[in-house]
């Protein structure tokens, strides 16, 4: 249980920036259910690094997803009850009904997790490609990506994404809906 990253490297210089995701970043809904954040490593205009940003799915994806698992595919069934352990396919539908909640009534656009601006851009997240640095159009490469060994990173936002602060894993129950 470690921590994904991303790492971009600068052509001319070769300094090197990373990305650290977290599985355990979540949105404290007003039912007391916690949904987890999903996360793409971008630029922040007031932090002026690279950070883990929220990424916001379309409602259409979601529906989308629903209707997939609706459809009664099998390979999607025996692959979300190894996942949910056991659990029927009724309870994936039920936990992406609740992110569709959560996404109908979301006003904000997505927001940097560390400091909470929206004026961010998304940055690739994996494989061998390169872009321009959003401010100084400097060449990076994505020159890395995969797990740390880092402990769990455990902080609690407001669906609208603004941080509520972290937790210790001392005291954490593991009930994140994905
Ligand atoms: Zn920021």
């Amino acid at each position: 249980m470690g921590r994904g990253f991303v790492e971009y490297t600068h052509a001319v210089s070769g300094r090197k920036d990373s990305v650290l995701f977290s599985a355990y970043f979540y949105y404290q809904l007003s039912d007391g259910a916690k949904l987890s954040v999903f996360e793409t490593p971008a630029w922040c205009y007031k932090c002026k690094s690279f950070i883990t940003a929220e990424e916001i799915p379309t409602l259409e994806s979601l529906a989308a997803e629903i209707e997939k698992l609706q459809a009664g595919d099998p390979e999607l069934a025996k692959f979300w009850s190894y996942v949910l352990d056991g659990a029927p396919i009724e309870k994936r539908i039920e936990q992406l009904r609740i992110r569709c909640g959560w996404r109908q009534s979301r006003r904000s656009p997505p927001r940097c997790l560390e400091c909470g601006e929206t004026d961010i851009v998304a940055t690739p997240s994996a494989g061998d490609s390169e872009f321009k640095h959003p401010e100084t159009g400097e060449t990076l490469l994505v020159s890395g990506y995969g797990w740390t060994d880092l402990l769990p990173f455990i902080v609690e936002f407001t669906p609208e994404g603004e941080r509520i602060g972290e937790q210790t894993f001392d005291d954490w129950e593991f009930d994140i809906i994905r």
